[in-house]
Protein backbone atom coordinates (compact mmCIF):
# COMPACT_ATOMS: atom_id res chain seq x y z
CA UNK A 1 0.00 0.00 0.00
CA UNK A 2 0.97 3.57 -0.75
CA UNK A 3 -0.26 6.70 1.05
CA UNK A 4 -2.01 9.00 -0.72
CA UNK A 5 -0.25 12.15 -0.24
CA UNK A 6 -1.54 15.84 1.33
CA UNK A 7 -0.45 18.68 -0.27
CA UNK A 8 -0.34 21.34 1.90
CA UNK A 9 1.06 23.41 -0.61
CA UNK A 10 -2.07 23.16 -3.07
CA UNK A 11 -4.22 23.63 -0.42
CA UNK A 12 -2.70 26.38 1.16
CA UNK A 13 -2.26 27.72 -1.98
CA UNK A 14 -6.63 27.44 -2.94
CA UNK A 15 -7.27 29.09 0.98
CA UNK A 16 -4.36 32.26 -0.49
CA UNK A 17 -6.16 32.28 -3.38
CA UNK A 18 -9.59 32.84 -1.87
CA UNK A 19 -8.28 35.56 0.43
CA UNK A 20 -6.86 37.51 -2.14
CA UNK A 21 -9.84 37.46 -4.03
CA UNK A 22 -11.74 38.44 -1.40
CA UNK A 23 -8.93 41.64 -0.49
CA UNK A 24 -9.24 42.97 -3.62
CA UNK A 25 -13.25 42.48 -4.09
CA UNK A 26 -13.45 44.66 -1.68
CA UNK A 27 -10.79 46.45 -1.61
CA UNK A 28 -9.35 45.87 2.05
CA UNK A 29 -6.47 47.77 3.19
CA UNK A 30 -5.01 44.82 5.37
CA UNK A 31 -1.93 45.35 7.48
CA UNK A 32 0.33 42.36 9.56
CA UNK A 33 3.26 43.58 11.55
CA UNK A 34 5.97 40.70 11.66
CA UNK A 35 8.83 41.47 14.76
CA UNK A 36 11.54 39.49 14.79
CA UNK A 37 13.95 39.85 17.47
CA UNK A 38 17.41 39.04 16.80
CA UNK A 39 19.34 36.60 14.00
CA UNK A 40 17.98 33.51 14.39
CA UNK A 41 18.47 31.73 10.69
CA UNK A 42 15.40 30.12 11.01
CA UNK A 43 13.37 32.72 12.11
CA UNK A 44 14.54 34.77 8.97
CA UNK A 45 14.07 32.25 6.81
CA UNK A 46 10.42 31.76 8.35
CA UNK A 47 9.46 35.97 7.93
CA UNK A 48 10.63 35.86 4.49
CA UNK A 49 7.95 32.95 3.93
CA UNK A 50 5.43 34.83 5.68
CA UNK A 51 6.44 38.10 3.46
CA UNK A 52 6.07 36.31 0.61
CA UNK A 53 1.98 34.83 1.58
CA UNK A 54 1.31 38.34 2.67
CA UNK A 55 2.21 39.55 -1.31
CA UNK A 56 0.36 36.92 -2.47
CA UNK A 57 -2.86 37.76 -0.61
CA UNK A 58 -2.43 41.18 -0.96
CA UNK A 59 -1.74 42.09 2.60
CA UNK A 60 0.94 44.67 3.27
CA UNK A 61 3.88 42.76 5.63
CA UNK A 62 5.64 45.81 8.15
CA UNK A 63 8.51 44.16 9.31
CA UNK A 64 10.36 45.02 12.48
CA UNK A 65 13.46 44.15 13.64
CA UNK A 66 14.58 44.26 16.80
CA UNK A 67 18.27 43.31 17.90
CA UNK A 68 18.89 39.68 20.31
CA UNK A 69 20.04 42.28 23.27
CA UNK A 70 16.31 43.86 22.94
CA UNK A 71 15.02 44.01 26.49
CA UNK A 72 11.00 42.31 26.99
CA UNK A 73 10.15 46.27 28.10
CA UNK A 74 11.20 47.12 24.32
CA UNK A 75 9.76 44.18 22.92
CA UNK A 76 6.40 45.34 24.79
CA UNK A 77 6.89 48.73 24.18
CA UNK A 78 6.80 48.17 20.33
CA UNK A 79 3.97 45.87 20.40
CA UNK A 80 1.67 48.65 22.43
CA UNK A 81 2.58 50.70 19.63
CA UNK A 82 1.37 47.99 16.93
CA UNK A 83 -1.48 47.47 19.24
CA UNK A 84 -2.27 51.53 18.24
CA UNK A 85 -1.38 51.78 14.84
CA UNK A 86 -4.68 51.56 12.54
CA UNK A 87 -2.49 50.25 9.47
CA UNK A 88 -1.81 47.48 11.27
CA UNK A 89 -4.41 44.47 11.74
CA UNK A 90 -2.76 41.84 13.34
CA UNK A 91 0.77 41.63 15.10
CA UNK A 92 3.10 38.51 14.73
CA UNK A 93 6.09 38.12 16.89
CA UNK A 94 8.55 35.35 15.29
CA UNK A 95 9.53 32.96 17.95
CA UNK A 96 11.77 31.36 19.44
CA UNK A 97 12.89 34.71 21.35
CA UNK A 98 16.25 35.17 22.68
CA UNK A 99 16.90 33.63 26.38
CA UNK A 100 15.23 35.76 29.50
CA UNK A 101 11.88 37.10 27.81
CA UNK A 102 9.36 35.89 29.07
CA UNK A 103 7.15 34.66 26.42
CA UNK A 104 3.63 34.43 28.33
CA UNK A 105 3.90 38.27 28.78
CA UNK A 106 4.94 39.17 25.41
CA UNK A 107 2.41 36.88 23.75
CA UNK A 108 -0.73 38.92 26.88
CA UNK A 109 0.55 42.16 25.18
CA UNK A 110 -0.54 41.77 21.87
CA UNK A 111 -4.19 43.36 21.53
CA UNK A 112 -6.80 40.64 21.60
CA UNK A 113 -8.42 42.27 18.34
CA UNK A 114 -4.68 41.64 16.63
CA UNK A 115 -3.87 38.06 18.18
CA UNK A 116 -3.46 36.94 14.75
CA UNK A 117 -0.87 33.57 16.05
CA UNK A 118 -3.40 33.22 18.47
CA UNK A 119 -1.30 32.29 21.47
CA UNK A 120 -3.09 34.65 24.30
CA UNK A 121 -4.37 32.54 26.60
CA UNK A 122 -7.57 33.93 25.97
CA UNK A 123 -8.23 32.55 22.58
CA UNK A 124 -6.89 29.08 23.25
CA UNK A 125 -9.23 29.16 25.81
CA UNK A 126 -12.08 29.68 23.18
CA UNK A 127 -10.73 26.62 21.82
CA UNK A 128 -11.09 24.59 25.23
CA UNK A 129 -14.77 25.61 25.32
CA UNK A 130 -15.53 25.10 21.81
CA UNK A 131 -16.38 28.84 20.96
CA UNK A 132 -15.35 29.59 17.86
CA UNK A 133 -16.58 28.94 14.12
CA UNK A 134 -14.24 26.51 12.13
CA UNK A 135 -14.41 27.79 9.00
CA UNK A 136 -14.99 24.23 6.93
CA UNK A 137 -12.78 23.69 3.92
CA UNK A 138 -13.97 25.30 0.64
CA UNK A 139 -16.00 27.88 2.56
CA UNK A 140 -15.55 31.90 3.41
CA UNK A 141 -11.93 32.57 4.40
CA UNK A 142 -13.73 34.93 7.64
CA UNK A 143 -14.26 33.24 10.62
CA UNK A 144 -15.21 35.26 14.08
CA UNK A 145 -12.15 34.00 15.92
CA UNK A 146 -8.35 33.73 15.63
CA UNK A 147 -7.22 29.68 15.61
CA UNK A 148 -4.19 28.81 16.09
CA UNK A 149 -2.50 28.28 13.12
CA UNK A 150 -1.29 24.83 12.95
CA UNK A 151 -3.79 23.25 14.20
CA UNK A 152 -6.03 24.82 12.16
CA UNK A 153 -4.10 24.10 9.24
CA UNK A 154 -3.95 20.27 10.60
CA UNK A 155 -7.71 20.38 10.29
CA UNK A 156 -8.48 21.74 7.05
CA UNK A 157 -5.35 19.09 5.62
CA UNK A 158 -7.38 16.37 7.72
CA UNK A 159 -10.63 17.53 6.63
CA UNK A 160 -9.17 17.56 2.70
CA UNK A 161 -8.71 13.40 2.85
CA UNK A 162 -12.21 13.23 3.12
CA UNK A 163 -11.82 11.03 6.34
CA UNK A 164 -14.20 11.75 9.14
CA UNK A 165 -12.85 12.79 11.86
CA UNK A 166 -16.39 12.09 14.30
CA UNK A 167 -16.07 8.95 16.65
CA UNK A 168 -12.45 8.18 15.08
CA UNK A 169 -9.70 7.42 17.04
CA UNK A 170 -6.91 10.18 17.03
CA UNK A 171 -3.96 10.41 18.68
CA UNK A 172 -1.83 13.80 19.10
CA UNK A 173 1.99 13.04 20.20
CA UNK A 174 2.82 16.22 21.83
CA UNK A 175 1.44 18.49 24.94
CA UNK A 176 2.45 22.31 23.79
CA UNK A 177 0.44 25.36 23.97
CA UNK A 178 0.96 26.23 20.33
CA UNK A 179 0.66 22.77 19.00
CA UNK A 180 -0.33 19.56 20.73
CA UNK A 181 -3.13 21.33 23.46
CA UNK A 182 -5.09 23.00 20.78
CA UNK A 183 -4.93 20.50 18.33
CA UNK A 184 -5.80 17.93 20.74
CA UNK A 185 -9.34 19.89 21.53
CA UNK A 186 -9.53 20.74 18.32
CA UNK A 187 -10.38 17.05 17.16
CA UNK A 188 -12.39 16.90 20.55
CA UNK A 189 -14.37 19.32 19.10
CA UNK A 190 -14.98 17.52 16.02
CA UNK A 191 -16.30 14.54 18.78
CA UNK A 192 -12.71 12.56 17.37
CA UNK A 193 -11.75 10.20 20.96
CA UNK A 194 -8.85 11.69 21.81
CA UNK A 195 -5.18 10.68 23.30
CA UNK A 196 -2.46 12.96 23.85
CA UNK A 197 0.95 11.35 24.29
CA UNK A 198 4.20 13.43 25.77
CA UNK A 199 7.72 12.64 26.72
CA UNK A 200 6.38 10.40 29.94
CA UNK A 201 4.09 8.39 27.73
CA UNK A 202 5.06 4.78 28.57
CA UNK A 203 4.47 2.88 25.17
CA UNK A 204 3.88 5.03 22.75
CA UNK A 205 3.83 2.93 19.63
CA UNK A 206 1.06 0.39 21.59
CA UNK A 207 -1.14 4.08 21.47
CA UNK A 208 -0.41 5.44 17.98
CA UNK A 209 -1.01 2.05 16.90
CA UNK A 210 -4.68 2.59 17.96
CA UNK A 211 -5.06 5.77 15.92
CA UNK A 212 -7.14 6.48 12.94
CA UNK A 213 -5.75 9.88 12.58
CA UNK A 214 -2.49 10.45 13.85
CA UNK A 215 -0.41 14.25 14.67
CA UNK A 216 3.20 14.19 15.26
CA UNK A 217 3.83 17.31 16.62
CA UNK A 218 7.32 16.27 18.57
CA UNK A 219 10.52 18.19 17.01
CA UNK A 220 12.18 14.15 17.07
CA UNK A 221 13.77 13.63 13.82
CA UNK A 222 12.18 10.37 12.67
CA UNK A 223 10.53 9.37 15.51
CA UNK A 224 7.51 7.95 14.10
CA UNK A 225 8.27 4.77 12.35
CA UNK A 226 6.10 2.41 10.04
CA UNK A 227 5.23 -0.03 13.04
CA UNK A 228 3.79 2.73 15.08
CA UNK A 229 1.10 2.70 12.44
CA UNK A 230 -2.65 1.68 11.74
CA UNK A 231 -2.93 0.30 8.26
CA UNK A 232 -4.66 3.32 6.04
CA UNK A 233 -4.28 5.86 8.90
CA UNK A 234 -4.44 9.59 8.26
CA UNK A 235 -1.05 10.48 9.20
CA UNK A 236 -0.15 14.34 9.95
CA UNK A 237 3.78 15.13 10.78
CA UNK A 238 4.38 18.93 12.21
CA UNK A 239 7.48 17.74 12.82
CA UNK A 240 9.98 20.42 11.40
CA UNK A 241 13.77 19.01 12.13
CA UNK A 242 17.05 18.65 10.78
CA UNK A 243 18.08 15.10 9.76
CA UNK A 244 21.39 13.41 9.85
CA UNK A 245 21.89 14.53 6.10
CA UNK A 246 21.57 18.53 7.35
CA UNK A 247 18.13 18.54 5.39
CA UNK A 248 14.54 19.62 6.98
CA UNK A 249 12.80 16.24 8.03
CA UNK A 250 9.77 15.84 9.83
CA UNK A 251 8.68 13.29 12.96
CA UNK A 252 7.66 10.52 10.57
CA UNK A 253 9.61 8.27 8.97
CA UNK A 254 7.84 8.94 5.67
CA UNK A 255 9.03 6.70 3.32
CA UNK A 256 8.85 3.62 5.31
CA UNK A 257 5.34 5.05 7.17
CA UNK A 258 3.79 6.25 3.75
CA UNK A 259 3.87 2.03 3.24
CA UNK A 260 1.44 1.47 5.81
CA UNK A 261 -0.41 4.71 6.13
CA UNK A 262 -3.39 6.01 4.00
CA UNK A 263 -3.15 9.57 3.88
CA UNK A 264 0.43 11.40 4.75
CA UNK A 265 2.04 14.89 4.85
CA UNK A 266 5.04 15.23 3.28
CA UNK A 267 7.70 17.42 4.81
CA UNK A 268 8.42 20.38 3.59
CA UNK A 269 5.27 20.31 1.56
CA UNK A 270 2.47 19.68 4.15
CA UNK A 271 1.40 21.43 7.33
CA UNK A 272 4.28 24.62 7.32
CA UNK A 273 2.23 26.06 3.87
CA UNK A 274 -0.83 25.79 5.97
CA UNK A 275 0.45 26.81 9.37
CA UNK A 276 1.40 30.00 6.93
CA UNK A 277 -2.32 29.90 5.41
CA UNK A 278 -3.95 29.93 8.39
CA UNK A 279 -1.82 32.91 9.60
CA UNK A 280 -3.45 35.17 6.39
CA UNK A 281 -6.69 34.10 7.21
CA UNK A 282 -6.30 34.89 10.80
CA UNK A 283 -5.16 38.15 9.25
CA UNK A 284 -8.09 39.11 7.59
CA UNK A 285 -10.46 37.96 10.46
CA UNK A 286 -8.57 40.77 12.20
CA UNK A 287 -9.06 42.98 9.36
CA UNK A 288 -12.88 42.11 9.85
CA UNK A 289 -13.05 42.16 13.48
CA UNK A 290 -12.18 45.90 13.77
CA UNK A 291 -13.62 47.32 10.83
CA UNK A 292 -17.04 45.56 11.39
CA UNK A 293 -17.24 44.09 8.08
P1 LIG B 1 7.68 21.55 22.02
O1 LIG B 1 7.08 22.70 22.72
O2 LIG B 1 9.13 21.24 22.18
O3 LIG B 1 6.82 20.24 22.40
C1 LIG B 1 7.23 18.97 22.01
C2 LIG B 1 6.32 17.95 22.63
O4 LIG B 1 6.79 16.65 22.24
C3 LIG B 1 6.31 17.96 24.18
O5 LIG B 1 4.99 17.85 24.63
C4 LIG B 1 7.15 16.74 24.56
O6 LIG B 1 6.73 16.11 25.75
C5 LIG B 1 6.87 15.82 23.40
N1 LIG B 1 7.94 14.83 23.22
C6 LIG B 1 9.28 15.06 23.16
N2 LIG B 1 9.95 13.91 22.98
C7 LIG B 1 9.02 12.92 22.92
C8 LIG B 1 9.07 11.53 22.75
N3 LIG B 1 10.25 10.90 22.59
N4 LIG B 1 7.92 10.83 22.74
C9 LIG B 1 6.74 11.45 22.89
N5 LIG B 1 6.61 12.79 23.06
C10 LIG B 1 7.74 13.51 23.08
O7 LIG B 1 7.47 21.67 20.43
P2 LIG B 1 6.30 22.36 19.56
O8 LIG B 1 6.46 23.83 19.58
O9 LIG B 1 4.98 21.76 19.89
O10 LIG B 1 6.74 21.86 18.11
C11 LIG B 1 6.83 20.49 17.82
C12 LIG B 1 7.47 20.32 16.44
O11 LIG B 1 6.62 20.95 15.46
C13 LIG B 1 8.84 20.99 16.28
O12 LIG B 1 9.62 20.23 15.36
C14 LIG B 1 8.49 22.34 15.65
O13 LIG B 1 9.57 22.86 14.90
C15 LIG B 1 7.36 21.92 14.76
N6 LIG B 1 6.44 23.00 14.40
C16 LIG B 1 6.09 23.08 13.11
C17 LIG B 1 5.19 24.02 12.71
C18 LIG B 1 4.81 24.08 11.26
O14 LIG B 1 4.21 25.04 10.84
N7 LIG B 1 5.12 23.05 10.48
C19 LIG B 1 4.64 24.91 13.63
C20 LIG B 1 4.99 24.79 14.98
C21 LIG B 1 5.90 23.81 15.35
P3 LIG B 1 6.83 16.83 27.20
O15 LIG B 1 5.71 17.82 27.24
O16 LIG B 1 6.63 15.71 28.16
O17 LIG B 1 8.18 17.47 27.27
Amino acid sequence: MSAKILDGVALAAQIKSRIADTIATNSLEVGLAVVLVGDDPASRIYVNHKKKDCDECGITSHEYLLPASATQAQIIELVAALNADADINGILIQQPFPKGIDVVAVNEAVSPLKDVDAFRAETVGRIAVGDYDAPSSGQSPLSSTFLPCTPAGVMELIKSSGVQIAGKECVVIGRSNIVGKPMALMLLNESGTVTICHSKTRDLAEVTRRADILVAAVGVANLVKADMIKEGAVVIDVGMNKGADGKLCGDVDFAEVSKVAGWITPVPGGVGPMTRAMLMQNTLTAYSLQNGS
